[in-house]
């Protein structure tokens, strides 16, 4: 090694002894005889001193060191002198005097501070990654994610399960996204696809005998681009064969429980992790993703609203619309301004307005409310009673703001969660150190596509339905439960999965109700469906997004920042410059033509 010891790790007790250091300035600080110099390196910054009066050609060197060049030294470690203790840094109470200096390479300014956080273009960033991981914030994370990763290991094979890599060269398995594709050489006109998830292989290994299987596992999916997805990205990926969803739960939930107390002891999270049926999450949070650090639940008014004269709640009633309603707290002095910026939200889902109610927090009570505690567009319509009668049912108070959303279920839905969220982050209700873990259980197996008129698999196609509802998955597939269910925490998906379906008839009725050809699972499902005619055991299992996992265990809502080369936003690599064309000569071999170039 070309270091006796980590920069980042000298304390006190390496005082008096000779040390050999090497990593990259970090900061250089010339007080003419003293040329002091912050040395980093991945454990650290210890502070290294030049002396000229011991050794000015060496002296001479130190001037001309720059920020990020690397060197070695050797030098003795001293304990600081009074008043330049650096409570600040882990090694500020010792500093290295400089014996020997010996630069390993030079380096150019780089294009942005490492030494300092500051909002710096993120393609440059990207573009420049090696530069930017090399920032202590970065290293950080890329250190959390080794952690979380290793817990992981190490908390499943405690239980028994095995790793097991499966291929990244497949066929098409489907999770709702476009394959990407890998022409084959040797087959023309042929292509393998990347996995959007191991999905019928970990299938296949509990058809093979292993009863407990994980892998950390690349998965691939040609989406759309988004802020928050990355076309290639890391679940844990886990099987178990013998269980039901409890025993997946269970578990799970036990793994997710120790590694945020391991990683991040000082958050908060709650155990055991509430199980909350999809129909309740939606009904009182308009989402199956809910935020529970906070509670603003909402409630269906629909009954409340036919009775009303307000003509338009009655209509949107009439024509199988739906009324929901939630209290704001504390909003109810709201300007105009204020709401239009909720009504905005709602606007923006495709609904049609927001009816509002404030109530003053002079109001004694919501049972001796009047009518100058009121204020709201609708108070020549509605009466007092009516008032009192929805604010009870929202266990509205004094000083509350009463926001109503009618339409369709889903644009109301969608558009009562946004303002729900939106209120959780203006009114400061997201504690940024508490996890709230759930599980969303019991959801449909089906959903239904409106534009192709066709039904869809609500999680994916391999899903089990639960037993009372096995004679009515052709005949009436909206209402078939799955036994699926997905982990949320703090409004984030985290993972998903599902008890499988493991008889071949089971399966091809599903595919049936899915609209898929005979031909179609013949050539994309056989194996699978042939596996299950010798003697597959029940199995469920599920995926948990590696990359969400650890912004949460970092505090960072970006994607890019936990993963150490990512795409951008519209998923190129800067830095790599990719994807890119190739040459006619790599395509030929391929026998590809393309006709259709963007430059
Ligand atoms: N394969 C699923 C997914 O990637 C997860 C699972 O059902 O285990 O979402």
């Amino acid at each position: 090694m070309l270091k006796t010891i980590a920069a980042g790790s000298l304390r006190s007790e390496n005082v008096n002894q000779v040390v050999t250091l090497a990593g990259w300035v970090d900061r250089r600080r010339d007080h003419g005889n003293l040329i002091f110099i912050d040395l980093r390196d991945s454990s650290g910054i210890t502070q290294i001193v030049f002396d000229q009066t011991l050794d000015s050609s060496m002296h001479q060197s130190a001037s001309l060191l720059r920020n990020e060049w690397v060197i070695q030294i050797i030098g003795n470690v001293r304990e600081r002198p009074d008043g330049t203790i650096n409570p600040e840094l882990e090694t500020g109470d010792v500093e290295v005097i400089v014996s020997s200096l010996n630069i390993l390479n030079e380096s150019k300014t780089p294009p942005f501070y490492i030494n300092k956080e500051e909002d710096s273009d993120e393609l440059l960033r990207m573009k420049y990654r090696y530069l930017d991981l090399r920032k202590p914030k970065m290293q950080n994370i890329v250190n959390i994610r080794h952690q979380a990763v290793k817990f992981i290991r190490d908390f499943l094979t405690e239980q028994g399960f095995l790793e097991i890599e499966t291929p990244i060269l497949i066929k098409s398995t489907p999770e709702g996204a476009r394959d990407y594709l890998v022409p084959s050489r040797l087959y023309p006109g042929k292509f393998y696809s990347l996995p959007q998830s191991p999905q019928q292989l970990k299938q296949l290994l509990m058809s093979a005998g292993f009863e407990k299987y994980f892998q950390i596992a690349r998965c691939f999916r040609d989406e759309d681009p988004r802020a928050d997805r990355q076309p290639e990205f890391t679940q844990l990926d886990l099987e178990m064969s013998f269980v039901e969803s409890d025993d997946i739960l269970s578990l799970i939930e036990k793994l997710y429980y120790d590694l945020v107390k391991s990683i991040t002891p000082n958050k908060k999270i709650r155990f055991p992790f509430p199980r909350i049926p999809y129909k309740q999450a939606i009904e009182k949070y308009g989402t199956d993703k809910p935020d529970l650090r906070f509670g603003i639940e909402m409630s269906t008014v629909v009954e409340w609203a036919d009775k009303t004269d307000i003509n338009i709640l009655k209509t949107i009633i009439s024509n199988n619309g739906t009324v929901k309603s939630l209290s704001a707290p504390g909003c109810g002095n709201y300007t105009r301004g204020q709401i239009s910026e909720l009504e905005e939200l709602v606007k923006n889902c495709g609904g049609k307005g927001l009816m509002w109610i404030a109530i003053s927090d002079q109001a004694h009570s919501i049972e001796k409310l009047t009518i100058e505690d009121i204020k709201s567009p609708v108070s020549k319509v509605l009466k007092l009673h009516e008032i009192q009668e929805i604010a009870s049912i929202l266990s509205s108070k004094p000083g509350d703001l009463i926001l109503i959303v009618a339409g369709q279920e889903k644009i109301v839905n969608q558009s009562l969660g946004l303002i729900r969220d939106h209120l959780g982050t203006i009114l400061g209700l997201k504690d940024p150190n508490s996890f709230e873990f759930a599980f969303i259980i019991d959801f449909p197996l089906f959903e239904w596509k409106e534009e192709e008129k066709r039904w869809d698999a609500a999680h994916h196609p391999f899903t089990m339905p639960i037993k009372e509802h096995l004679d009515i998955i052709s005949s009436d597939p909206s209402k078939v439960i799955a036994h699926c269910y997905d982990l949320v925490c703090n409004g984030l998906e985290c993972g998903s999965g599902s008890i499988r379906i493991h008889s071949r008839e089971l399966q091809e009725e599903v595919f049936g109700v899915l609209g898929y050809s005979k031909d179609e699972v013949a050539s994309r499902f056989d194996q699978l469906l042939t596996a299950f005619e010798y003697g597959t055991p029940p199995h469920g299992g599920i995926a948990t997004g590696i990359e969400r996992l650890v912004m949460l265990l970092a505090g960072t809502d970006n994607i890019r920042d936990v993963v150490a080369f990512p795409k951008t936003q519209s998923f190129i690599d800067p830095l790599f410059d990719a994807p890119d064309h190739v040459p006619d000569e790599q395509l030929d071999e391929l026998h590809i033509k393309v006709n259709h170039i963007e430059t």
